[in-house]
This record gives structure tokens, sequence and C-alpha cells, in this order.
């Protein structure tokens, strides 16, 4: 713990103070474009840049400070492209494809393990794309190489899943629970099937049934599913209606996405700009849904019955997701001070190259790709990681991380608190109900200049 100096941790900063119509200004700046930009994760991807010279990564491990790593790993493929998708991952469903996939993440996992063996793994996801769409042997094999190659002790790390319904399988949910699996994601964005049609996701209701009944003959201890508001076609009634159709399911947890349209994804923004944006409207009505129904908010996109978790003794982990080791093409890794990934793309020429290259690569031993954080975008990160969730940023955190006052590091932080969309109880800063359905335009708003300009240059390939 670093000394932190005898003041008040939530300290005002030394600004001059704002008139109330430039505090409404700003509010208006925040409101008027809720969805400008989807914060997954900071810095975002399109602000990495070639690392010169690439890192070594049995240094860059060695030194990383968390007391548990999270082990993620990446399965880019899906049956199709969704409408709406900007992630990393590539329609294809070719076995030997994936099997080649798979056989090149045993290798990555092999060599890395050297560097990351040195702290146990409180958390272990699989995640893509779609990773159900594996056959079944090459599903197993993830386990074994998580278990058996990285040292995953699965009674001591919480496991999840994504999957999807065409996907799932009784076979590979057994394959989930044999290996103690807490936590099964499936996303369904919709249950009406013309919604579905308009983002390129042919989906028959009847297929999402089978899926959630088969679903529900194992007892993994969380279920959790994904819905989208502002689809094409929608309205609050028909989003109403999907969503009381995944409650009739009694899902632990439920995110809720509004629907995000950019320049290179399949569903453009000037195909829903024909439309009311109904986005927080939708978001408003299913809020009040999901509290009478007993679930609580803990981000804008995240509800959960608060009771809802595993049994397992899992090991502590941070909130910040620092250490995590991410195998695959397209996974990110993160440690304190470096963030990197594989080169990042959607078109299919441009997943297909990076995928190829990853295949083919010999050696997995250094970064040379990513983000080096400096301290004020430490700063930042740790922040935003903290106050978009509703536990909120403990001051006492912050000033103990890094030996200085958020609002002295930060004064701008103070109109959030002025303008309601924050308030401050106990010592710890949160966003208020409002400022909650504003994450996306306040992370935009925060994100650093620089950070900003990398973002701006990138040019998707
Ligand atoms: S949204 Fe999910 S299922 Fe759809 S293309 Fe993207 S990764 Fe695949």
């Amino acid at each position: 713990m670093t000394s932190v100096p005898n003041r008040p941790l939530l300290h005002q900063g030394g600004q001059p103070p704002l008139s109330v119509e430039q505090l409404q200004h700003w509010k208006d700046s925040i409101t008027a474009d809720p969805y400008r930009s989807y914060l997954y994760s900071y810095p975002h991807k399109t602000a990495y840049r070639e690392l010169q010279p690439p890192l070594p990564l049995e240094t860059l491990w060695r030194d990383e400070p968390a007391e548990s790593f999270f082990l993620y790993m990446h399965i880019p493929f899906c049956g199709a492209r969704c409408g709406f998708c900007n992630l990393f991952t590539l329609p294809d469903k070719r076995a030997d494809v994936h099997a080649r996939y798979v056989d090149a993440l045993e290798r990555q996992a092999r060599q890395w393990s050297a560097f990351t063996g040195h702290k146990p793994y409180a958390r272990f996801a699989i995640g893509g794309g779609t990773p159900t769409l594996l056959a079944a042997d090459q599903l197993r094999r993830l386990f074994t190489i998580a278990t058996g190659v990285m040292g995953l002790d699965p009674a001591a790390a919480s496991i999840s899943v994504e999957t999807s319904p065409e996907t799932i399988t009784a076979e590979k949910l057994g394959i989930l629970q044999e290996h103690t699996v807490d936590r099964v994601s499936m996303g369904i964005q919709s249950f009406v099937a013309a919604e579905s049609a308009a983002i390129y996701r042919p989906q028959n209701p009847d297929e999402v049934y089978r899926a959630l009944e088969l679903l529900g003959r194992y007892d993994f201890p969380i279920l959790n599913l994904d819905l989208i508001y502002g689809l094409p076609g929608q309205t609050v009634d028909s989003w109403l209606y999907s969503l009381e159709q995944a409650l009739t399911y009694e899902p632990e947890e439920i995110f809720l996405y509004p629907l995000y349209t950019r320049e290179h994804t399949i569903v453009k923004p000037e195909d829903i700009g024909r439309q009311d944006d109904i986005r927080m409207d939708c978001y408003n009505a299913a809020r009040q849904v999901l509290a009478a129904r007993g679930y609580q908010q803990y981000s804008m996109r995240r509800f959960a019955k608060p009771a809802a978790g595993t049994d397992k003794a899992i090991l502590d982990y941070s909130c910040q997701e620092e250490g995590m080791v991410g195998l695959g093409c397209g996974a990110r890794s993160y440690t304190r001070n470096v963030h990197y990934a594989s080169r990042y793309g959607v078109s299919r020429k441009a997943t297909e190259s990076i995928i190829a290259d990853y295949v083919a690569t010999e050696y997995y031993n250094t970064a040379d790709y990513g983000i080096m954080l400096s301290l004020d975008e430490q700063k930042r990160r740790f922040i935003l990681k903290a106050i978009l969730h509703s536990e909120g940023l403990q001051l006492s955190d912050y000033s103990g991380r890094f030996g200085t006052l958020l609002l002295d590091d930060f004064p701008e932080l103070s109109l959030l608190l002025r303008s309601g969309l924050g308030r401050e109880i106990d010592g710890v800063l949160h966003l208020t109900g409002e400022g909650l359905g504003y994450s996306d335009s306040i992370g935009d708003w925060f994100i650093s200049g620089e950070v900003r300009e990398q973002m701006e240059r990138f040019v998707l390939p």
C-alpha cells in the first residue's frame, strides 16, 4: 500500500466552479448520444499497435503483481456472422480447420505455461466466437489443455463457457458438466424470428426453446442469457415479449445489450437510423421488469439474482482483470501495464489471414501487438472498470493503489456528482440508476485523448 495524504479521499481538486448552464451543457452532451461507443475493455483493441521491440513474455509475466490469473481461450469461429457483430470471429464450420486451430492453441499453451504457471488461476473462460461450434472431442481437448498443460485447478476457479442455441447438444453439455463448468452463457438476442432475421441471424424460436429445454436438464449453477434491444423492426412490446420468454427459464443472470452498428458491421447505422430509437425505453422497461422479478442490476448490461453463484471455494481475484492470460487468436492478455493480442480485424479476409498466421506460428513467446499503459491509463482503466459497475469505486482502493486522491487526479469526475449521474456514499463513487443507463457515453467521455487519437487513426484491415 502506498501512503496517502491525510485529506478527505474525494478531494475536490482546484478547478474553478462551473456555472449551472455549463454543467447542464455537459450533462446534455452525455445524455444526447448514450450509445456512441461500448467500452468493453479499456483501452479498446483499436488503440493497439505494433510493439517495438516485441516484449518477451517471460519477463512480462514474471513481474505481474496480480495474486491469481484469469485464463481465457478464444475460439474465433461461428456458423455465420451476426449483423451487429464486430468481434474477432470467422464464419467457418469446417472441423479440420477447427482441429488445426486447437493444435496451435495447445502449442501456445505449452509455451505459455512456463511463463504463467507460477500463479494459480481463479477464473477460466472459453469464449469467442462460438466455442460449442467445435466438435465434442475438440471441446474436451480445451479442458485438457487448461488443466493438463496450463495447470488450472477446476475446483478453485470459476469456469464459464459461451454457447449458441444451434450448437449445443447433450454430448457437449455433458462435457461442460463433467468439467465443472459454473456458468453457461447463451446468446439468444431475440425470440422473434423476424427480428433475428433482420440482424442476419436466422434463428427459429423453436431451436431456441429446444436449446433452453436441453440446458434445463443440466445443473449449471449459473445460466446466463443475452438479449439485444433496439433491433430493426423491434418495438418495446416485442422486446418485453423476448425478455419474458427468457425469464420463463429462470436464468440466474441476464445480459441486455443495446444494438450497436458500425460502418464495418453488416447492419449499418443507416439501417436502424430509419426507425425511432427505442433503446432507452427498452432499457428502462426491462429494468423495471427485472427488479420486480428479484434481479439486481450490476451494470448497464448485467442483471443477476443476488444469490447466483457456485459452491466452489474460488480463489480471490481482482475485478480489474489484470493478469488475464488469453490463449488463442483474438484473445487479449492483460498484465498491469501491457495489454496485447493478435491483430484485430472483422472482415472475412482479415480474420482468415490473421488466424492462418496464428496457426502457422511456431513460437508464441513475445507480445508484438498491443499497448503499454502509462500510469495515467492505468488509473483511467482502474476507475472505469469500477464505476461502470454498481459496486462502484472504493476511494480508499484508488488512493491505496496510486497514492493520490481521485479528484486531484481527475477533477472532471466531480461532474458526475454534480450532475446527478453519480454519487458518493460511504467512500464509494457510484453511478446512479440514471447514470448507469449512460455508461457507454460516460466511458467514452472519460477515455484519454491519446487513446482516442489512436482509436481514430486505426484502419480496419
Ligand atoms: S455475435 Fe456471437 S454468434 Fe454472432 S457472429 Fe459474433 S461471436 Fe458469432
